[in-house]
C-alpha cells in the first residue's frame, strides 16, 4: 500500500494520528545524529575525505589500525572494514598493526543517548583540529560508543553493523535519508540495524571514489 492510499484509508482523526506518528519517526531518526552536518535526502556524499592525489594516500589504499584489544577488533571492527573491500577497484581498506595508518579504530562512551558511534576527520596527522567536512582528511577516527550499544542490547551483528557504518563516513559516504516508506535497506541511514554495505551503499562508493 502507498503512502497516500494508506492516509485515505484512515478516518481523519486516525489520519492525523498517522502524520504525527509519521513526522515522530522522522524526527527520532534525526535524534540518531552521529556527526553534526545532518543530511538531506539527495545528499548521500560527504564533498571532502581521504583523496587519492594527494599523493599521501595513492588509489585511496588506507591503512587503518585499532586502539582496542585483539579480540574486540577481531570480532566487530575487522568484519566491519573488510565489508567495503572489493566493491570498488580504488578503495581497500588494510589493518595494520605496526607502521603507518590514517584511520584508528576506538571504542568510547558517549552521554548521548541513542549516539552509537561517531566518525571524526582530522586536518592534521595525530588528533590535532577536528577537519572540515569539505576538505581533504589526512586522518581520522572511527569510534564505537560501547556504553550505548549495551544499553541499547545491541547484537554482535549489530555492533559489526555499526562500525561499518562509521567506516561508511571515513569513506565519504553521508547518511542516506529518503522518504522512509520507500527506503530500501541501506546501512548508511541511522539507528540501530545488522546489515554491511547494501547495493545503494556500494553504488555511493562507487559514485564517490570510481569502480
Ligand atoms: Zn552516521
Amino acid at each position: 500500500m502507498k503512502r497516500n492510499q494508506f492516509f485515505n484509508s484512515l478516518s481523519i482523526v486516525s489520519r492525523l494520528k498517522a502524520k504525527i506518528g509519521y513526522h515522530l519517526l522522522f524526527f527520532s531518526i534525526i535524534l540518531f545524529s552521529d556527526y553534526s552536518v545532518l543530511a538531506t535526502p539527495d545528499f548521500h556524499l560527504i564533498p571532502g575525505g581521504f583523496s587519492p592525489v594527494s599523493g599521501k594516500i595513492p588509489s585511496l589504499s588506507i591503512n587503518w589500525t585499532y586502539s582496542t584489544t585483539d579480540s574486540y577488533a577481531n570480532s566487530y571492527i575487522v568484519p566491519a572494514a573488510n565489508s567495503w573491500n572489493n566493491i570498488s577497484f580504488q578503495v581497500s581498506l588494510n589493518k595494520v598493526t605496526s607502521g603507518s595508518y590514517v584511520i584508528n579504530a576506538v571504542t568510547s562512551t558517549s552521554t548521548t543517548t541513542g549516539s552509537f558511534g561517531e566518525m571524526i576527520p582530522y586536518c592534521s596527522d595525530g588528533s590535532g583540529y577536528k577537519c572540515n567536512f569539505n576538505k581533504n582528511w589526512n586522518s581520522a577516527r572511527v569510534i564505537g560508543y560501547v556504553n550505548q550499544m549495551t544499553s541499547y542490547n545491541f547484537t554482535s551483528t549489530q555492533i559489526i553493523s555499526n562500525y561499518a557504518h562509521e567506516f561508511g563516513h571515513a569513506l565519504s559516504l553521508d547518511h542516506y535519508l529518503g522518504d522512509p516508506n520507500v527506503l530500501p535497506a541501506v546501512l548508511m541511514k541511522q539507528g540501530k540495524q545488522g546489515i554491511l554495505p547494501q547495493q545503494t551503499d556500494k553504488g555511493h562508493l562507487i559514485e564517490k571514489w570510481g569502480s
